[in-house]
């Protein structure tokens, strides 16, 4: 307990800060900024984890997060590969150009004159062309 905010050092985790040890009402919100939002990019559950783990505790913090990243809509939608087992060949080769574009949002950052604050990004994985799309929103 420091200051009125209590820590958790963990001999498992490899940092040298100790964990800010969060309230149960609070861990939903952790993992929605560890694991939901845009910069965040959807981690699996270890990757997830260590993100967490590397500023966070709270008890049976492995298994929650395990469970949330398992029942993230996003990911069941968008990330079928993730199940592949691993050993699997992930990078394919892209031999014609403009075959696979690869997208990203960047965001928020401050708003331009405009109303622009996000950045939709489109790189051609062949060439590694790279377009930038300044947007007003993330979403339509
Ligand atoms: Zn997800």
């Amino acid at each position: 307990m420091n200051q009125g905010i209590l820590y958790h050092y963990s001999p498992e985790v490899e940092t040298e800060e100790a964990q800010l040890v969060v309230p149960f009402q609070e861990r939903e919100r952790v993992l929605q900024q560890y694991h939901d939002v845009p910069t965040a990019g959807h981690y699996g559950a270890e990757g997830t984890y260590n993100k967490v783990a590397s500023r966070y505790y709270f008890p049976g913090m492995r298994k929650y997060i395990a469970e949330y990243v398992k029942n993230c809509p996003d990911c069941n939608r968008y990330k079928p590969s993730n199940q592949k087992p691993t050993g699997l060949l992930r990078t394919p080769v892209y031999a014609q150009r403009f075959e696979t574009l690869a997208i990203d949002l960047f965001g928020p950052l401050p708003e331009t004159s405009s109303g622009k604050k996000w950045i939709f990004l489109v790189e051609d994985t062949s060439t590694k062309w790279v377009e930038l799309l300044p947007l007003k929103k993330q979403h339509r």
